[in-house]
């Protein structure tokens, strides 16, 4: 490990800062969380690859990508723990006994996620190789959960509700990168070729298809190529924030990481500043659009 991803001198605490928090001056009533892009790596936790291979797991940068929503009146919260330490986009039951050193206190329910070994703590890396070179501790995950997973999820709900409880409605963009060709653990395969953009919104169950379709068009008016549901229909933050009837509306956003950075070296290429501005300028649309909606 090098310095840049800590040591066990400098764990650090999480509890309270396992998440960023920036409120819109002028909100709108939306919120737009990034999960998956964290990258302070507690010093307990140790890959069996090199960290350009452990790096290649984060949804790299997409908080800063967004750092300017709160100036165009979305919230902001994102994840400062990495998704490979504990991923919370999965439920707390979505955890292979194989991982660990011991029983799990409670009943475990490992799904299709899992079984690709990308469940709620990692196993395999984006090619499929093991991620870890050793069983885990029931107890060091348990403190994974209480430090990160719990809090980020609470903090998520109480904005959300906040939100809600004021306006009557909620508008949740649930974003993220993708590599740029499908792998041994994506629903799509190896080799297979992407699109620019993939929306996800569980076929209609998480957010008005209305919206949808807005930010599908937004993003089309930029040049993007977009698809919606594939390969990508989104996970779990959906299916607990989601539910059109009670005017929530989550959406997820899956970027390429093609159009912003070398996914080999994990560098920026020249396209992170257009993908930047453009993204603010989807968030500037998709803020005066709830603000319509309301
Ligand atoms: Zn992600």
């Amino acid at each position: 490990m090098t310095a840049e991803l800590g040591t066990a001198e400098e764990r650090p605490p999480f509890g309270d800062a396992a998440y960023d928090f920036r409120a819109a001056a002028d909100p709108a009533p939306m919120l737009i969380d990034s999960p998956h892009s964290g990258r302070v790596y507690p010093g307990d936790f140790r890959a069996a690859v090199p960290e350009v291979v452990l790096r290649g797991a984060e949804d790299w940068r997409v908080d800063d990508l967004f750092a300017e929503a709160p100036e165009e009146g979305a919230n902001l919260l994102t994840a400062r723990f990495p998704r490979a330490y504990i991923d919370p986009n999965r439920r707390l039951d979505d955890i292979d006994p194989a991982l660990l050193d011991g029983p799990w206190p409670e009943p475990l329910n490992p799904g299709p996620k899992t079984h690709l070994g990308i469940g709620l703590f990692r196993a395999r890396t984006g090619d499929g190789k093991p991620l870890l070179d050793r069983p885990l501790a029931v107890a060091d995950l348990q403190a994974r959960i209480a430090r990160c997973w719990k809090p980020y999820r609470r903090v998520l709900r109480e904005k959300l509700d906040a939100i809600h409880a004021r306006h009557g409605a909620v508008w949740h963009l649930n974003v993220h990168s993708m590599k740029s060709t499908g792998t041994a653990i994506t629903p799509d395969g190896p080799g297979a070729e992407r699109v620019d953009m993939v929306l996800g919104d569980l076929e209609g169950r998480s957010c008005d298809p209305d919206f949808t379709a807005f930010v599908a068009e937004r993003l089309r008016a930029f040049g993007y190529s977009v698809s919606v549901n594939d390969p990508y229909k989104g996970a779990e933050i959906l299916r607990c924030h989601g539910d059109p009837t009670e005017n929530r509306h989550s959406l997820q956003i899956e970027m390429k990481r093609a159009l912003y950075m070398d996914e080999a070296t994990i560098t920026a290429t020249v396209g992170f500043e257009p993908l930047r501005r453009n993204l603010r300028q989807l968030v500037s649309a998709v803020a005066a659009w709830t603000r319509r909606a309301i």
